[in-house]
């Protein structure tokens, strides 16, 4: 499903990422772990191409894109890779002056020039899904935390992207609303939606992931069954990494 070979990131004299190598197959769930400056959010943008990796190459669905230093990669094969991932922030980034459902039809009328009432019924389907069809028509200011981020992921699955990549989805919750996102998420890797996550949350990974990785000073220095990875990890800094974790 996605395929990234000796990814390599510079900005200017440091590299971030270095020979980064991995595949994920359709319908698996991996969590991206490590120390906070590994590399995971780079990682992720480097799969959809929010940054555009300095060496190495991305594929996705059977595109793939090939980068060189110095060679530039044209606008429109960014977008063809790009359009088969969503993203999941941290801090939800909904738009505030839209209200929740226009949040989620937002891309498919803009992006794809999906009709409005045929992006209209495809959100409240995902609205549905994530449990808030009855809040469509309120600002996103009025949520919690845990509701805007239930909405970031319908926003996200609304194209049908092949992947949904999920950058720390809990780590501006409490505990409490943190569950709600989990439970989500849950439910599309148990529909077999492919995805990978990059979280400290020990129990977000473990309930949902079925592979690990472990991401530190921008290379991967372990990988494994997430099972493996949090309870037998092999490496020192992946045991000294998880015994951090709670
Ligand atoms: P993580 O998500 O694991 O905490 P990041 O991918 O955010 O790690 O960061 C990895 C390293 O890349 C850090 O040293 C960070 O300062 C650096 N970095 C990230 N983005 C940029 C950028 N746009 N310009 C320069 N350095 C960056
Ligand atoms: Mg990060």
């Amino acid at each position: 499903m996605i395929e990234l070979k000796h990814i390599e990131k510079r900005f200017g004299d440091l590299t971030v990422l270095k020979n980064v190598s991995l595949s994920i197959a359709e319908g698996s769930v991996m969590a991206l772990v490590g120390p906070s400056g590994g590399g995971k959010s780079t990682l992720l943008r480097c799969m959809n191409l929010l940054e555009i990796p300095t060496a190495g190459s991305v594929e996705i669905d059977g595109d793939r894109l090939d980068f060189q230093p110095g060679v530039k990669v044209t606008t429109k094969s960014i977008q063809l890779v790009r359009r088969h991932s969503g993203m999941v922030f941290q801090n939800f980034q909904l738009f505030p002056h839209r209200t929740v459902i226009e949040n989620v039809t937002e891309g498919l009328t803009t992006v794809l020039k999906w009709p409005k009432e045929r992006a209209r019924e495809r959100a409240m389907a995902l609205l549905d899904k994530v449990g808030l069809a009855h809040k469509a028509d309120v600002w996103p200011s009025t949520l919690s935390g845990g509701q805007q981020q239930r909405v970031a992921i319908a926003r996200a699955l609304a194209p049908s992207p092949k992947i949904l990549l999920c950058d720390e989805p809990t780590s501006a919750l409490d505990p409490e609303l943190s569950g709600e996102v989990v439970d989500v998420l849950a439910q599309l890797a148990r529909e077999g939606t492919t995805m990978v996550m990059a979280t400290h949350d020990l129990r977000l990974a473990s309930r949902i992931a079925n592979q690990a990785i472990v991401l530190d000073g921008g290379v991967i220095v372990e990988t494994g069954t997430s099972h493996d990875i949090f309870t037998q990890p092999k490496q020192e800094r992946t045991k000294r990494f998880i015994a951090t974790l709670t």
